[in-house]
C-alpha cells in the first residue's frame, strides 16, 4: 500500500491535548476557548434545533447567514462584493483551506507557504498535486522577506499562502506586505490564499490588513474566515470562504463534493447573533488582550523571553534560558513534570529549527492562566 501522505503523522494539537488530559497538566497547548460560546447564540441555535431546522442546508450557505456575512464584510472593512456570488458557507476553516487549494493547484504546481506554516496547508497542496516551497520567517520578528519570495518563484509556482493574524507567532501582516503581495500577485500571475481565521483578535489598536481592504488583490484571492474563533464555537466547524464570483463558482463545484453543505441549525443561529449582537465582534479584540495582558503580566517574572503578540490567542515564549532540550522534548517535560502543556513550533517547520520557542493559548479564564504561570514561574 502506497502512502499518499507518506511523512504525515498524528497532529501536534491532537498529541499534546491528549497528553496534557493524560497527566492532568493545564492545557495551553491545542487552540480553543475554555469558556463557552454566547448566551443568545446557544439558545437560538436550541431553538432552531426544537423548531425542526434539521435538513440539509443549501450547499453555499443559508441566505440569512450570507446576507449577513456580506454586510459584516462591508462593515468591516468597505468591500463591496456581488452579493450572492462571493461568500461559500463551509464546515469550518479548514474545510474551505481545502476547498481554496483544490480551486487552484493541479498536478506539478507549486505553493510558496511561510514557515511557521499552519499544518493542514502543506497535506492539503500534496493531495491536490502540488509541492509546497516553503520560505522560513525567523524569530523574533517573523517578517516576511519578499526579495525571497521573489527569488523563489518559477513558472510552476500558482499560489502563496498568507496567514494574519498569524498563528503560531501573533504578528500582523502590513499594508506594506499586503502592497508587496499584491505586485508579486499581478505581475507572476498567481493566485492567493490569505488565512484570515483571526480577523478580529489583533491588539494595542492595531488594524487587521484583509485582503478585503484591497479591491485588486481581491481579484485573485481566496479569502478564508473561522466563525469558531469569532463565536467560541471551535467544535461547530464553521467557516467561510469569500473569494470575486469567477474563484467563488469554482470552490463551490468543490465545496459541493466535499460536504455539500454545513451544519443547518449553527448557520441560522449565527446570523441571527450577527444581526442582533454586532458588538460581540467589535468587542473581541479587547476581550483577548485582556487575557493576554494577564498571562504576559503573569509570566513577567519568570525565565521565559517573552515574545510579541499582535493578534491571535496565542503568546511565544522563549525557554533557553530554562533548558536545552529541543522543543517537542521540552513541552513534553513540561506537560508531564510541571503540569502545564504547549506547542512546539518544530512542527510547523520544513526544516528543523533550533530554536527554543514554544506557544501558549491564553483563549482561557484567568484563574487557568494565572495558575499555569505560577507553575511556569517556578521554572
Ligand atoms: N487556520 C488557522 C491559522 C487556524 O489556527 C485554524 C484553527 N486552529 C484553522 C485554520 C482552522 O479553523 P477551523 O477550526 O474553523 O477549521
Ligand atoms: N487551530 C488550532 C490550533 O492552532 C487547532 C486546530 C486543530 O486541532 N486541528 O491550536
Amino acid at each position: 500500500f502506497h502512502s499518499k501522505l507518506n511523512n504525515v503523522a498524528v497532529s501536534i494539537f491532537t498529541e499534546m491535548s491528549m497528553l496534557a488530559n493524560q497527566h492532568g497538566a493545564i492545557n495551553l497547548s491545542q487552540g480553543f476557548p475554555e469558556f463557552d460560546t454566547p448566551e443568545l447564540l446557544k439558545s437560538t441555535v436550541n431553538e432552531f434545533i426544537a423548531s425542526g431546522k434539521n435538513q440539509y442546508a443549501p450547499s453555499i450557505g443559508t441566505p440569512e447567514l450570507l446576507a449577513q456575512v456580506e454586510q459584516l464584510i462591508h462593515r468591516q472593512y468597505a468591500m463591496p462584493l456581488n452579493p450572492g456570488q462571493s461568500v461559500t458557507i463551509t464546515s469550518g476553516a479548514t474545510e474551505a483551506l481545502w476547498c481554496a487549494i483544490q480551486t487552484l493547484v493541479t498536478s506539478g504546481d507549486e505553493v510558496i507557504v511561510f514557515d511557521p506554516a499552519y499544518d493542514s496547508y502543506e497535506p492539503a497542496v500534496a493531495l491536490a498535486g502540488g509541492r509546497c516551497i516553503h520560505i522560513p520567517m525567523l524569530a523574533p520578528d517573523y517578517k516576511i522577506d519578499w526579495q525571497q519570495v521573489e527569488e523563489v518563484i518559477t513558472n510552476k509556482t500558482k499560489a502563496i499562502i498568507i496567514n494574519s493574524p498569524h498563528n503560531p507567532t501573533g504578528t500582523l501582516l502590513t499594508e506594506q506586505d499586503m502592497q508587496t503581495v499584491e505586485k508579486l500577485v499581478w505581475e507572476n500571475d498567481l493566485y492567493l490564499i490569505s488565512d484570515e481565521v483571526y480577523e478580529f483578535i489583533t491588539f494595542d489598536g492595531r488594524q487587521h490588513e484583509s485582503v478585503l481592504r484591497f479591491p485588486k488583490l481581491f481579484e485573485r484571492s481566496l479569502v478564508v474566515s473561522s466563525f469558531g474563533k469569532t463565536f467560541h464555537c471551535t467544535g461547530w466547524k464553521l467557516g467561510y470562504c469569500t473569494a470575486p464570483p469567477e474563484l467563488t463558482d469554482e470552490f463551490r463545484k468543490i465545496h459541493q463534493y466535499v460536504t455539500f453543505a454545513s451544519f443547518t441549525p449553527a448557520q441560522l443561529g449565527i446570523a441571527k447573533m450577527l444581526q442582533q449582537e454586532p458588538s460581540h465582534i467589535t468587542e473581541l479584540a479587547g476581550f483577548y488582550q485582556s487575557k493576554r495582558d494577564c498571562l504576559v503580566n503573569a509570566l513577567q517574572d519568570s525565565r521565559f523571553k517573552l515574545l510579541n503578540s499582535q493578534g491571535t490567542y496565542f503568546l511565544l515564549v522563549d525557554y533557553s534560558e530554562i533548558s536545552q532540550k529541543s522543543d517537542r522534548d521540552f513541552c513534553h517535560w513540561l506537560t508531564k513534570e510541571k503540569g502545564v502543556a504547549a506547542i512546539p513550533l518544530s512542527p510547523f517547520y520544513e526544516n528543523q529549527t533550533s530554536d527554543k520557542i514554544v506557544r501558549l493559548c491564553f483563549a482561557k479564564n484567568e484563574n487557568t492562566l494565572l495558575n499555569a504561570a505560577e507553575k511556569l514561574c517556578q521554572l
